[in-house]
């Protein structure tokens, strides 16, 4: 778990205070990964730089790689002679996830494409802090950093990947477009989904599960104020992240990985694409789903499988069947049973 939290508006003003401690010396900087839609803002002017602090901005138009994570780091090891005091992610779920995998390789070895699974860390990271500006993925709270690698989409997961303080500040959010909003914040709804439906379900999970699928409808089809949605949305992907901290996700995050690989359809956006054809597996939750659909306006681009070849839905389909714990937790551990290739194959001709 995340040893430390601050929520709050206004919480970022107290980042200087937090850093304060942490910082080795004046040659060890702090390092800013900062989502690229805040260039040209006045974010850089509320960030307490100080000595050879570096604010780097990071363009989240594509999912992070594992490359790019191995050439920041060659980078930071290049431009410093000490290792940083600590590494901070601002940003969604893609500068979050690079921030904590950028702090792990600068403790250990090799390339991140060689940590790609489960556990294979081996020494903490640097000190590093989270700072969401929107909600949904949980990657704040999570003990995985998703990257897109060589051979496959797969997380770093492990004890060290978690944020060692994370501020929760709900004035970033203002700015998040309405369609973006949705999309990310549907992965925290389809979160509670599917760790609510799974077999691998526990009291544990059930109890954060429930609060963040209560604060979904509260956001998404209640009429609350936009201050206190955001809030609560905030609050939401927190509960959704812990939920399947314990957990685990389950067919729609499966064929959504496989999406996202053929593809680069983007996490959000290929969740809902999938989820809304899941109501074999979903029933209730994709009649929510398109209830939130509907409040909102949003309307999912259609066709997007329409030009795959028979080899690209073929390796779709392999890459979600690849996600066995995913299969597991859905359908039990008979899943091969329960599903194939083709059945995975008519679903996605259908997005
Ligand atoms: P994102 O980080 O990709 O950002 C989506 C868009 O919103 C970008 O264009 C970004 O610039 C913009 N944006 C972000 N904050 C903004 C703000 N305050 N105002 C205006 N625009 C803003 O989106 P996401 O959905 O949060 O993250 C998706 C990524 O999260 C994927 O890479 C996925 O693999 C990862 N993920 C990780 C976990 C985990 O546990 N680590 C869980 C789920 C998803
Ligand atoms: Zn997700």
């Amino acid at each position: 778990m995340v040893p430390r939290v601050v929520f709050g508006r206004g919480s970022f003003a107290s980042i200087d205070t937090i850093l304060m401690p942490k910082r080795r010396n004046s040659e060890a900087p702090f390092i800013y990964l900062v989502d690229a839609f805040f260039e040209g803002t006045d974010l850089h002017t509320k960030i307490p730089l100080l000595f050879d602090d570096q604010i780097i901005y990071i363009s989240a138009e594509e999912e992070p790689k594992t490359e790019q994570v191995d050439a920041l780091v060659a980078k930071l090891k290049a431009d410093y002679t000490e290792l940083p005091s600590g590494i901070i992610g601002i940003g969604g779920g893609t500068l979050l996830d690079m921030a904590k995998a950028v702090a792990l390789l600068m403790t250990n070895p090799g390339s991140s494409a060689d940590y790609q699974g489960w556990d294979l860390i081996q020494r903490p990271g640097l000190y590093h802090v989270g700072i969401p500006t929107i909600s949904g993925t949980g990657a704040e709270v999570s003990r995985t950093a998703v990257l897109m690698g060589p051979e496959k989409k797969l997380g770093l997961n492990s004890d060290y990947t978690t944020y060692d303080q994370v501020i929760l500040d709900p004035n970033f959010l203002a700015t998040v477009p309405k369609e973006q909003w949705f999309y990310t914040g549907m992965d925290c709804f389809i979160h509670c989904v599917e760790s609510l439906e799974g077999t691998y379900l526990n009291a544990f999970s059930e109890s954060y599960g429930e609060k963040a699928y209560d604060l979904c409808k509260e956001v998404f089809l209640g009429d609350i104020p936009k201050l206190e949605a955001e809030e609560k949305l905030m609050m939401a992907s927190w509960h959704g992240g812990m939920s399947i901290a314990y957990s685990q996700v389950g067919v729609a995050h499966a064929m959504s990985y496989g999406l996202s690989y053929v593809l680069s359809t983007k996490h959000g956006i290929g969740n809902c694409l999938v989820f809304q054809f899941l109501e074999e597996f979903y029933p209730e939750g994709v009649a929510l789903f398109n209830k939130m659909m509907q409040k909102h306006n949003i309307s999912l681009p259609k066709g997007i499988c329409a030009n795959c070849t028979d080899a690209e839905l073929e390796l779709m389909a392999k890459i979600a069947l690849g996600m066995a714990p995913l299969w597991e937790n859905a359908l039990g551990p008979n899943w091969e049973s329960k599903i194939s290739k083709e059945d995975l194959i008519a679903i996605y001709k259908k997005i």
